[in-house]
């Protein structure tokens, strides 16, 4: 291990401890807390590797996980073990422990230039660290406690008061904060006090090359369907996504004519405390009589996702809300339209009358007649899913990756000057 790890180092213009203690970026995308999170981890370590940044990531060990293994050449995920079981709330009081494990590590086998933290529990791993560590540090939210509790669905759990002040004393202490969308940056600064000079607004990306439209008889043989429409929602199962919204909005076309429409819901149950949001959802279902048109496909591995986004006529998202909201960007990547709720992350992706639809509600009349335009009108929802595409090709994990090198570099530059200044002093 000390050995591999030196190589990389050696190799490497940078080196950089990734924390993503909630987490895993191996982990199967689309249940519990794994989703967009994930995806931009392995996708700007595997761009960083390409230009030889190396990136150390610090995840949960789970049942199977190996002790380290290689996430591309110039990334390794460490597996640390640390509160496999527990919920993230009770996984806060494991963040002590987790750091001094990080930094044991950082001290056997190299030192990092920068911190780069994701979601609030690593950011309080990074607050730990970084006294400790003469590095850089930038921090990511994914998603923030506040926005979360603005928009509540009905029944949800609010965020509790505990995360909205550990990501308070991050905004205010991180060297960079990363902001998906320039509505999240004006939340760091409004609703945390973070200063607006360290506040920076780096959109997301798409892996274009896998993302692309495939011919949709095509896509339907591999995903096993054949003629009919097809609405297709892609996600973690959790309340905020506001799936239920989408079944009821399927019962309506229904009513109207638009008896061959099928919904896909992909992903697992995201768990919050006992509930299963899948069996509340076939619940609904049933009741809105159109059980047998929806179908739970349960978890697809990313790189099948073209297939699915290809072979649906429409991409429905009604969430509460998304911070960014990866899912329409690669659905319109696919060239399909989108359908969704007009929420910050999804405005800044979708275009709305443009590549797909927004909506300021959650009403499912609204969803069922806005979805049954582009069913009723073939051509229309091709046009939409071309802009779509076109949209899609502005936003790239290269672009991304490039953008994060840059803001680096400066902070990397700045924490050294502040390392040599207190050595100064000393
Ligand atoms: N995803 C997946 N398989 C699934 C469900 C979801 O690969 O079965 C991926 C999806 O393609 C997207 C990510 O999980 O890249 C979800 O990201 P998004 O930003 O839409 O939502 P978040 O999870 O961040 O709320």
């Amino acid at each position: 291990m000390a050995e591999t790890t030196r190589l990389i180092s050696d190799r490497s213009a940078r080196r950089i401890a990734v924390i993503a203690m909630h987490t895993s970026p191996t982990a199967s995308l689309g249940q519990n807390a794994n989703g967009g999170l994930n995806v931009y981890v392995r996708e700007i370590c595997a761009a960083f590797s390409e230009r030889g940044i190396a990136t150390d990531v610090f995840t949960r060990r789970g049942p199977t996980d190996p002790a380290m293994e290689f996430l591309a050449s110039n990334s390794c995920v460490i597996y640390l073990p640390a509160g496999r079981d527990l919920d993230k709330y009770s996984l806060y009081d494991q963040v002590p422990a987790f750091a001094n494990q990080v930094l044991g590590f950082a001290e056997r086998e190299g030192s990092y230039d920068m911190l780069f933290s994701h979601y609030w529990l690593s950011g309080e791993v990074a607050c730990l660290l970084r006294p400790q560590m003469p590095a850089g540090w930038a921090h990511i939210a994914h998603t923030l406690g506040l926005v979360k509790n603005r928009t509540l669905a009905e029944g949800a759990h609010a965020e509790p008061a505990l995360r909205i002040r550990v990501e308070g004393e991050i905004s205010r202490q991180a060297d960079l904060l990363i902001a998906s969308t320039g509505e999240e940056a004006t939340d760091l600064v409004q609703g945390y006090g973070a200063d607006p000079e360290r506040v920076v607004v780096v959109p997301p990306g798409v892996d274009l090359s896998v993302f692309q439209p495939i011919d949709r008889e095509e896509a339907r043989r591999k995903i096993g369907y054949g003629p009919g429409r097809l609405l297709l929602f892609v996600g973690r199962l959790e309340r905020l996504k506001g799936v239920e919204v989408a079944i009821r909005a399927l019962a309506l076309l229904r009513d109207r004519a638009h008896d061959d429409v099928r919904l896909l819901v992909l992903g697992e149950d995201s768990k919050d405390g006992d509930e299963s949001e899948m069996e509340r959802l076939k619940a609904i279902a049933t009741a809105a009589a159109v059980r047998d048109r929806v179908d739970f496909l349960g978890s697809v591995a990313h790189h099948e996702l073209p297939y699915f986004y290809s072979a649906a006529d429409v991409c429905v998202m009604p969430s509460y809300s998304e911070s960014f909201g990866l899912v329409g960007l690669e659905a319109q990547a696919c060239g399909r339209p989108v359908v969704g709720s007009g929420v910050t992350g999804l405005r800044s992706v979708v275009r709305d009358e443009v590549s797909g639809y927004l909506i300021d509600s959650h009403d499912p009349a609204t969803y069922a007649e806005r979805i049954g335009r582009l069913l009723d009108n073939p051509e229309l929802a091709q046009q939409m899913g071309r802009r779509g595409r076109l949209l899609a090709q502005r936003f790239s994990w290269t672009r991304t990756a490039d953008r994060l090198e840059d803001l680096f570099d400066g902070v990397v530059e700045r924490a050294q000057v502040r390392v040599q200044a207190g050595a100064r002093q000393e």
